[in-house]
């Protein structure tokens, strides 16, 4: 691993300061549980890091009403210990659970599994179904980017050189929305996602009928997608039966475009893509449509 230059910021203003001036040639890192794996890897470029887990601007999960504010340097764990994130958004808590380990949780962060850009980030699908909003900051200003216009590439983002993330908003889930997150991972346990899916239906006051679907898939694309043709036949048609849910769940092939690598070869990756969409929904059908 190649020497490096450490700055540990007391303040945020510091911190972007530190971050514009030495644009290019510095890396943020939080909990550094991807970065040090980069790093040993000999894949970053730049020959210095921010370490930004003392500031305080970053931590915390905050109640806005409608929406839910989570600070970009909060940790799996922290998010998972807060009830509203378990009574508000459980589509989110059910993604941020299946990541990692008990230890990777403790100290790997929101903001680190967000810009880390992989296609198989587990908390990104639940947070694009939920709209969800990055907050970032500069010597220059604040400004927000839909998560959906964040992701260019894998480890890829809409970040300039000058910018941290700064926190994350996102919608808090009605009492008429219903949804999940699913993962196929090689084992049990600690994995990195073959393939992820997350879900959010809005009901409809006719049974089985709902006015607004989000679905989101990962780790099948460069990026993580929106399946906008299931999301279309998802508000279209009524859901009462299993055949037409897989009916449904198949045009997810249409949508992906996923590879072949160590943990799973393109077909195996669509197929399970398809099953992982169909196995959600139909198992939301079969408890009726209910939280
Ligand atoms: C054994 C193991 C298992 C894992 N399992 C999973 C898993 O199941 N699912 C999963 O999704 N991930 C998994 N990961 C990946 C990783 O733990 C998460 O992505 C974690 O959330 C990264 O957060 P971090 O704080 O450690 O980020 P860091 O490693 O510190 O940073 C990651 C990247 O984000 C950037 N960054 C961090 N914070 C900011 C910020 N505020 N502003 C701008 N850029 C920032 C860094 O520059 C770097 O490019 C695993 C990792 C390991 C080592």
């Amino acid at each position: 691993m190649k020497e490096l230059d450490y700055f540990f910021p007391k303040t945020l203003e510091e911190a972007l300061q530190i971050k514009n001036d030495l644009k290019g040639s510095i890396k943020v890192i939080a909990g550094g549980t991807d970065l040090v794996v980069h790093l040993k890897q000999d894949q970053v470029n730049e020959d210095k890091l921010l370490d930004v887990s003392r500031l305080e601007e970053l931590k915390g999960v905050v109640d806005k009403g409608d929406t839910i504010y989570i600070g970009a340097g909060t940790t799996h764990t922290e998010i998972l210990e807060n009830t509203l994130i378990k009574d508000s958004v459980p589509i989110l808590f059910d993604a941020i659970k299946s990541i990692g380990s008990p230890q990777i949780r403790n100290i790997g962060t929101i903001g680190g599994n967000i810009a880390n850009a992989s296609p198989a980030g587990d908390s990104i699908p639940a947070l694009f179904v939920l709209l969800s909003k990055l907050h970032v900051k500069s010597v220059e200003g604040s400004r927000e980017i839909p998560i959906e216009d964040f992701f260019l590439g894998p480890g890829k983002t809409a970040l300039k050189e000058n910018e941290i993330i700064m926190g994350v908003e996102f919608e808090k889930m009605k009492d008429n929305d219903i949804g999940f997150f699913r993962k196929v991972g090689q084992r049990k346990g600690t994995a990195i996602s073959v393939v992820n899916a997350a879900v959010r239906l809005t009901k409809d006051s006719i049974p089985n009928k709902f006015s607004k679907a989000y679905v989101a898939l990962g780790a099948v694309a460069p990026t993580v997608v929106r399946a906008k043709i299931v999301e279309n036949a998802l508000t279209s048609e009524i859901l009462d039966s299993l055949d037409k849910i897989m009916y449904i769940a198949r045009l997810v092939y249409r949508e992906v475009s996923p590879i072949t690598d160590v943990r799973g070869s393109l077909e195996y990756r669509r197929d399970v893509s398809i099953n992982i969409v169909y196995e959600g929904i139909a198992d939301l059908f079969l408890k009726g449509f209910r939280r």
